[in-house]
């Protein structure tokens, strides 16, 4: 599969600080071990398109259907409003973001006829049920999701200072707004019940909604900051309380122990479930590509998380079957330039001297 080119262009942008490994860089002690070239096959990007049509994409969050921030489907709605008459545009469709929170909705003001047409527009449901002013009818349908998409292309992420976002904080006079993946990546209090979001800045009001911002461990509020967000099922959960971080992509589209699902197959059974180190999402061993026959012991990180900290490559722009080294921190090609010149004098040494240093440093 290499339908990742939408991945290749974006390794420039970096405002997410989920570089978890940035400190680990090269070791030097000479010692690299190999880690199994298994992975998931990513299947999130777009894989069912095929050639000509272009991939379908959230008017909201830019995200395609198959992300991993928790956004539920996509679904279409139909025009609600009156809304100014649309022109045909000449303009292209903005290309759907790569997924990486860097990329979640719009950099420019999109053009409108390239989110709605007369019939309507595609957005995930759940970035549409949060929108402000999107209301549910009786019969479940939505009303005023036309309306979210234009009022978005207008309003700019407090997160990822992106358009599309359209989710306000709940707090009176807060003017914040964000896309779904950044209201859980910035650690605002999302409650699933009351549809309400709580910026940072006001996240103490969550402790009015009593039981809705307990922990489901430790039964209190605690820490407020310290929540994460189950998407699959509401609850709260202390990153402390579950020994695990609370990094913006480790929070964004987080499901819970009890909810993680393989983000390659979705639901399914939940044995063989490997979790990535650094985003904590899971993956059937048997879904990644090529699959792997057991759980490994060391940790273990996703193809999207892995950063060769030499040359900056990303893991989704290399085949799966590419290998890694020193905790998915150095791709393939550099271990190859690692292990064949000198780390003192970094003169190329004699290919058999492998590693440490060189008969010309001593
Ligand atoms: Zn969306
Ligand atoms: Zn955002
Ligand atoms: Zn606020
Ligand atoms: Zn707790
Ligand atoms: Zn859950
Ligand atoms: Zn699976
Ligand atoms: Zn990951
Ligand atoms: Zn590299």
């Amino acid at each position: 599969m290499d339908e990742q080119k939408t991945n290749c262009e974006e390794n420039d942008s970096e405002p997410t600080d989920d570089n978890t490994t940035a400190k680990q860089l090269v070791s030097s002690d000479g010692e690299s071990k190999v880690i199994p070239a298994a992975d998931e096959s990513g299947a999130n990007a777009a894989s069912s398109n095929t050639s000509s049509e272009s991939v379908r994409a959230c008017a909201l969050c830019n995200c395609v259907e198959r992300s991993l921030h928790g956004q539920r489907e996509l679904r279409h709605f139909g025009p609600f409003s009156e809304r100014p008459t649309l022109k045909p545009s000449a303009s292209p469709l903005p290309q759907p973001g790569n997924d990486d929170l860097s990329s979640i909705g719009f950099s420019d003001s999109p053009c409108l006829t390239a989110l709605l047409d007369d019939s309507g527009c595609w957005v995930h449901y759940w970035c549409a049920v949060w929108s402000e002013g999107v209301k549910q009818t009786e019969d479940e349908e939505l009303e005023n999701v036309d309306k979210a998409v234009i009022s978005g292309t207008q309003r700019i992420c407090a997160y990822c200072k992106r358009l599309g976002a359209t989710i306000q904080c709940h707090a009176e006079g807060c003017s914040r707004f964000y896309h779904f993946p950044c209201s859980a990546a910035s650690g605002s209090f999302q409650s699933m019940k009351q549809l309400v979001l709580l910026c940072l800045e006001h996240i103490d009001k969550a402790e009015e909604l009593g039981e809705e911002s307990w922990c489901a461990v430790c039964d209190s509020a605690g820490e407020l900051t310290d929540l994460l967000f189950c998407t699959g099922c509401g609850l709260h959960y202390h990153a402390a309380c579950l020994e695990i971080g609370a990094t913006p992509i480790q929070r964004a589209g987080w499901q819970c122990p009890e909810c993680k699902v393989c983000q390659t197959c979705q639901p399914g059974e939940d044995s063989k479930m490997l979790v990535c180190d650094a985003c904590d999402k899971g993956y059937h061993t048997f879904c990644l590509q090529p699959a792997m026959d057991s759980l490994p012991t060391d940790p273990w990180k996703c193809r999207r998380c892995r950063v060769c900290m030499v040359c900056g490559v990303r893991g989704l722009v290399l085949p799966g079957s590419a290998q890694w080294f020193d905790n998915y921190t150095v791709c393939e090609g550099c271990q190859h330039h690692r292990s064949s010149v000198c780390c003192v004098c970094s003169k190329a040494a004699n290919p058999s001297v492998a590693l440490q240093c060189c008969s010309m440093c001593h």
